[in-house]
């Protein structure tokens, strides 16, 4: 299935045209759903595998925006996934604007995109601290990185 969408994708993209309204952004920051995504970010590289959507035609997970076709159907499937903030984590990561991922809308997603990539930068930040360069210079040669480590 998942070959499949990419192929679709490639052939067929299709973006709202309009930027995600700066109150959209604020909601997606406080969304559960980002939330659980990013702790569920990375850890879980089967995810794929337990999909409920694996067995249903993945044209559900992509309707025709010219046919107003509903993504109800497929949000109703990704409700009782238990990949589901995996699965977002993973289209997030991806940049994915298509479709029906983690039981979010494209719509959804523009807004969370730009959540996710400042969420997900102080994450990373607080695990691996990046050293100043007078940090670097003052520890001296080789040992610039030596004092780093995770919390
Ligand atoms: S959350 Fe939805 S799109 Fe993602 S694996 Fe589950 S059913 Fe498929």
């Amino acid at each position: 299935m998942y070959i499949y969408l990419s192929m679709r994708r490639r052939g067929q993209v299709s973006r709202s045209k309009k930027a995600p309204r700066p109150e959209e952004v604020v909601a997606a920051r406080n969304d559960p759903r980002l939330r659980k995504a990013l702790d569920r970010r990375r850890k879980d590289p089967e995810w794929r595998l337990r999909g409920r959507c694996r067995t249903v035609d993945p044209e559900t997970f992509f309707p025709e925006p010219q046919a107003r076709e509903s993504p109800r159907a497929a949000l109703e499937l990704c409700s009782n996934c238990t990949v589901r903030a995996s699965c977002l984590a993973s289209a997030l990561d991806a940049g994915d604007r298509n479709g029906v991922w983690g039981g979010t809308t494209p719509r959804e997603r523009q807004a969370m995109l730009i959540a996710w990539r400042d969420t997900v930068a102080v994450a990373l930040s607080a695990l691996v601290p990046i050293p100043s360069p007078a940090a670097v210079s003052a520890a001296g040669p080789g040992q610039g990185l030596g004092g780093w480590r995770r919390p």
